[in-house]
């Protein structure tokens, strides 16, 4: 039986034969030699041994039964036996400050929180003052919503101006996003901010995405106490606010100092930027350096999966399935990335036949984002009826509640297939509101059908309902166009305008020597601008040659506004093309990664130029990848 320690007073009286080092004390111990004792003790039965004899010495009398009982305590709590340390307070009578504070911080730090506040307020009732180390192992357990509570008593006991007290406030306010507060203690803090503090800081502005407060405040700390995890919190910060590259850039810096060394958190970080943008070449620079590095990088399956993730992103599906292969212990994210890989890629029935095998392997449980991968994965392919089995058997059979990510999945499967109805109704029937994003692919698939009734009357809705996005506009604004109702197209314009909706510009990106050249469209501000024009115009003659006649419905129809009013010749993934045309080998495959859907006229004329060059294209669009191999694109032109 687990028994509490204190029960030990039930131990057999007799007098105990071994020679222990505790247990061989005929005569009562000297409480000093105990406690040297329980200083050094290596095993949990030397504890155990020691207060048996406190126990059967009546030690609890003598005067310095507290320090040996705040030893035994922390021997206690330092093997692990948290609920032996526990019980030993609970056991003692009028605990002093040193034991109440040692207590609280165990029961903080093994993330009993209700125990520790519970304690706490036992400290103020049995009126002894805490001190500044009572209080920051109270704050360790405190939430966004006691924070205030503790934040009072730690200025009525004069404690504010206590480095210690101060940066378990700033964490907490910190931890619970509020920059405000977080703020207001960070300043007042004395000289020496800790290198805690400043990270919790830092780690409230990135949290929040204001990634240049959180880098002056990183600058600002003095180099030698930046440790890992300064770093990491930047480095994550800047990839997951939309500064990948920034983050790139800090993760060279980080090497070219040589110190502190990178940990696995920060390969993920970094891994994570280099598929934002694609940056492939970067993204096999850090595998490489994760090989060379085993010794001090564990490969677990948390970095394995951020690699299959980044090649899959970055293009190279057959890397991502590379590393998938050599994973091991592959958990259920493990398999979401490889499904979610496939997925993009177009290779539906490959993210199907890996989700089958997913079911077979014991002990992997399909979560809600498995259930997002296949759901695209079918929408990808137009599988309909697959898509519609696998949604009903989510709740069915997974007991997964959708959410709007999987209704997104659905709406869109089924409106691409033409089924615009029956999508319509699973929208109205939804138990969360549909956001922007599964409308706009409702909208985007009555354009597509022609279904322009309907389509008016959702935009329509929509926009009185204030449930919009630039994509709405822009899609009504076509749809008007597409039936020459141009007295539409400038009334969606003119509300554009009132309600200042920006559209987000079209950017495209290809990596080119470890450099990410990005263009947006008609930029001229590439070194090369003038080769890559002249190319682009020698490429029209040739496409046109070849009886290629510009779509100029897609430039009604494009979803890029502000490209729109270039001509679609300068749609910017055309120049990323032109740009990689004349600065790589011939026949070397073109990655190109694009943050909006690809129009249909730039997939028209990126298929031929495919045919016409010889190259393969790899387009990663905001929804998938199109492979533009011979003239003709992995998605069969459907995306
Ligand atoms: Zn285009
Ligand atoms: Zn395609």
């Amino acid at each position: 039986m687990a028994s509490s320690p204190i029960l030990a007073t039930s131990l057999p009286q007799k007098q105990p034969t071994t020679s222990s080092p505790a247990g061989g004390f005929r005569l009562p111990p000297p409480p000093e030699k105990l406690a040297i004792l329980l200083d050094k003790s290596e095993s949990v039965d030397l504890i155990k041994q020691i207060h048996a004899a406190i126990l059967r010495h009546n030690l609890f009398l003598h005067p310095y039964h507290p320090v040996l009982n705040l030893k035994l305590h922390r021997a206690y709590a330092s093997h692990g036996k948290i609920r032996h340390s526990l019980s030993l307070f609970h056991h003692t009578i009028d605990p002093d400050l040193f034991l109440f504070t040692a207590t609280i911080n165990t029961a903080s730090i093994n993330g009993l929180r209700d125990q520790a506040l519970l304690l706490y307020v036992q400290l103020l009732s049995s009126e002894i003052i805490p001190n500044e180390f009572t209080l920051s192992s109270v704050l360790k357990s405190c939430s966004a919503e006691s924070v205030q509570a503790i934040h009072t008593h730690v200025l009525k006991f004069g404690l504010a101006l206590d480095p210690y007290v101060a940066t378990g406030l700033v964490d907490v306010y910190a931890r619970g996003g509020d920059l405000v507060s977080a703020l207001k203690v960070f300043d007042r803090m004395p000289e020496r901010r800790s290198l805690v503090s400043s990270t919790a800081m830092i780690t409230c502005y990135a949290k929040q995405g204001n990634v240049v407060a959180a880098r002056a405040l990183f600058e600002g700390m003095p180099e030698i106490e930046r440790d890992i995890v300064s770093w990491n919190v930047m480095i994550d910060g800047y990839a997951q606010h939309g500064f990948p590259t920034e983050a790139l850039r800090l993760f060279q810096k980080l090497l070219s100092e040589g110190n502190p060394k990178p940990d696995e958190i920060t390969l993920v970080a970094a891994l994570s930027a280099c598929s934002q943008i694609g940056a492939l070449e970067s993204g096999r620079w850090i595998h490489l350096f994760i090989k060379r590095s085993r010794r001090i990088i564990s490969v677990n399956v948390k970095v394995c999966t951020a690699l299959i993730d980044m090649y899959s992103k970055c293009g190279s599906l057959e890397e991502a399935v590379s590393v998938f292969n050599d994973t091991p212990r592959k958990d259920t994210v493990a398999w979401n990335a490889m499904i979610a890989g496939y997925a993009m890629h177009g290779y539906s029935q490959d993210a199907l036949r890996l989700f089958g095998e997913m079911q077979g392997t014991v002990g992997l449980q399909a979560t809600d984002i498995t259930f997002i991968a296949t759901l695209q994965a079918c929408a990808h392919a137009g599988l309909v009826k697959e898509g519609v089995r696998m949604f009903e058997s989510m709740g069915q059979e997974y007991g997964i509640k959708p959410k709007i990510e999987h209704y997104g999945c659905l709406v869109s499967l089924l409106g691409r297939a033409g089924r615009l109805k029956q999508a319509y109704e699973i929208i109205k029937k939804m138990e969360t509101e549909a956001d922007s994003v599964v409308w706009s692919s409702l909208l985007g698939s009555c354009k597509l059908h022609g279904d322009f009734v309907l389509g008016k009357e959702i935009a329509e809705y929509l926009i009185g309902r204030n449930i919009t996005n630039s994509g709405t506009y822009v899609l009504l604004s076509n749809i008007y166009a597409s039936e020459s109702d141009y007295e539409g197209v400038a009334k969606v314009r003119s509300l554009m305008k009132e309600k200042t909706i920006v559209k987000e510009p079209g950017v495209s990106a290809i990596e080119v020597d470890d450099r990410v050249h990005e263009f947006r469209a008609g930029d001229r501000n590439h070194l090369q601008s003038r080769e890559i024009y002249t190319l682009l115009r020698k490429l029209s003659e040739r496409i046109k040659s070849c009886g290629y006649v510009p779509d100029t419905n897609a430039v009604l129809q494009d979803l890029e506004e502000t490209e729109k009013e270039e001509s679609l010749q300068v749609h910017s993934e055309r120049l990323a093309i032109a740009y990689g045309l004349i600065s790589t080998q011939p026949g070397s495959p073109l990655r190109i990664f694009k943050n909006l859907r690809v129009c249909s006229d730039c997939h028209t004329v990126t298929k031929l130029i495919s045919k016409i060059t010889g190259r393969k294209i790899v387009v990663r669009d905001r929804n998938r990848f199109h492979h533009f191999v011979d003239g003709s694109c992995s998605c069969g032109d459907f995306w």
